[in-house]
């Protein structure tokens, strides 16, 4: 059996992953909140752990392993969104749930096995807190239910900070009703234009780190295989759902493994809502990028490395996968190859997976290239964005005729026209590449426009 290798964020180390149960996969990953469209850094951690999730497929069998993805459709934002536009929440999060299953289709994500939303678990979440009450890790102040983190020994172990570096560095807010600063809200209450439920404390609603807690509980019990999400919610969103759950359930580990993905960049800054240096996924593909060349770029770096999206990744992205597409089109996907499934075995090591598909292609091995993309979400049979236009013959000439030029040009040294003609066809959709011997090819990419040839 191949062995999967990840960084475990709980022990900080790259270790071999072997499941708690080989016929009994489990991963949850902490998903959306449900308010807007998704922005393209929201689209990093559904691609990576979509990877993972293929991984764990192949390996042991796609029967024996469960996805779980959640939708926090409870949330202050949401209820913020609700009164600025008059609109009912369920309106809103239904919508919003509709586009990021569309969006993330696009990017050839396979849907989760179970997606679960928060509003559906609140009478599990009472029953943790209450549990957690009695247990002496929580109390009840001023209508709102809170945990001491004073009462859990090691809490801090996944930051791996120290509880008053936590207080100084992070955003908690100081409350009244707080015994320490870092205590964080379980159960709140709720004003009449918020959602709310009844419980033992009053109408109110749950804090966000519960919805998790008790979602994971619900489905996969005391103790499971992975957890994952953006680095951004390892402090405090993943450290307070492993101080819940394991407080809750005394001697229990929670998840074996934590795996974080690495920030989506803007000019160094973490792309975000509240930074407003974002731009969603719809945008991008109603630009006319295809999801595949978004899920392409996505890939092209290491999950553990923060990334920038460029336009010239995308270009790149756009050629490759157009030269890909025309090689396998009549290909018949063979077996794995192994160095692909080795790649993607050692920390989910994508780069290395798409640097073997170009050898692949060079060598072409085009069956193996087609099973290969297939393994890693691209090449999906239901799009197909790269076929050309079949351009006239009258366009066909004029082009051949602009390709004879530029390459005499590049013999003459006459570089400065030969950049010139390679624009001058761009602009009508098509992509002059360059050969190893130097000679130059055509490639219609879908922008082509026979009209634009001079
Ligand atoms: P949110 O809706 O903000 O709770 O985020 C949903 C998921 O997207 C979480 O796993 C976040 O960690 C992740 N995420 C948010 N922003 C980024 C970003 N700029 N790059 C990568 N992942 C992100
Ligand atoms: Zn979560």
């Amino acid at each position: 059996m191949t062995k999967i290798r990840l960084h475990n964020s709980r022990t900080r180390r790259k270790e071999e992953f072997r499941p708690l149960e080989k016929k009994n996969v489990r991963m949850y990953v902490c998903g959306p909140t449900v308010y807007d469209r998704a922005h393209l850094g929201n689209a990093r951690p559904v691609v990576v752990f979509d990877i993972l999730f293929r991984l764990l497929r192949e390996v042991f069998g796609a029967d024996y392993v469960t996805y779980a993805r959640n939708f926090t459709d409870i949330d202050d934002k949401i209820n913020a969104r609700s009164v600025a536009t008059g609109r009912t929440i369920s309106s809103i999060t239904e919508e919003t749930i509709t586009w990021y299953l569309e969006d993330m289709r696009a990017l050839s994500a396979l849907n989760p096995n179970l997606m679960p939303r928060a509003t559906l678990y609140v009478l599990q979440m009472i029953e943790m807190s209450k549990d957690l009450i009695e247990k002496g890790h929580a109390y009840v102040e001023q209508g709102h239910v809170l945990f001491d983190v004073n009462s859990c020994p090691d809490y801090g172990v996944l930051s791996g900070r120290a509880l008053e570096d936590m207080i100084a560095g992070a955003r908690v807010e100081i409350a009244p009703y707080k015994r320490n600063p870092l205590d964080f809200v379980l159960w709140k209450p709720s004003i009449d234009e918020t959602p709310g439920w009844d419980s033992p404390w009053g109408f109110g609603r749950p804090g966000w780190h519960i919805e998790c807690s008790a979602m994971v509980q619900e489905h996969f019990g005391e103790n499971f295989d992975i957890h994952g999400g953006g680095n951004d919610l390892i402090f405090p969103h993943h450290e307070n759902e492993i101080a819940q759950s394991k407080c809750a359930n005394p001697g229990s580990t929670f998840a074996q493994f934590w795996i974080h993905n690495e920030m989506l960049q803007v000019e160094g800054k973490k792309m975000s809502k509240s930074l407003g240096n974002f731009f969603t996924v719809r945008d991008l593909l109603n630009d006319g990028t295809p999801g595949e060349v978004v899920r392409f770029v996505l890939l092209s770096t290491h999950y553990g490395k923060p990334m920038d999206w460029t336009q010239k990744k995308a270009r790149e992205a756009t050629l490759t996968l157009l030269k890909w597409h025309k090689m396998v089109k009549n290909a018949s996907p063979a077996l794995l190859d192994d160095e692909i499934l080795q790649c993607v075995a050692n920390d989910l090591n994508t780069p290395g997976a798409l640097a073997r598909m170009h050898e692949l292609a060079k060598a072409g091995s085009v069956d193996l290239l087609l099973r290969a993309g297939q393994f890693l979400g691209l090449f999906s049979p239901n799009e197909h964005w790269w076929l050309p236009e079949e351009p006239d013959s009258e366009a066909k000439v004029k082009i051949e005729a602009l390709l004879v030029s530029r390459n005499k040009a590049k013999v003459d040294g006459n570089f400065l026209k030969a950049d010139l003609i390679r624009t001058q066809l761009k602009d009508a959709g098509v992509e002059v590449v360059d050969d190893a011997g130097g000679l130059s090819r055509a490639i219609f990419t879908d922008a082509f426009d026979p009209g634009k040839i001079k």
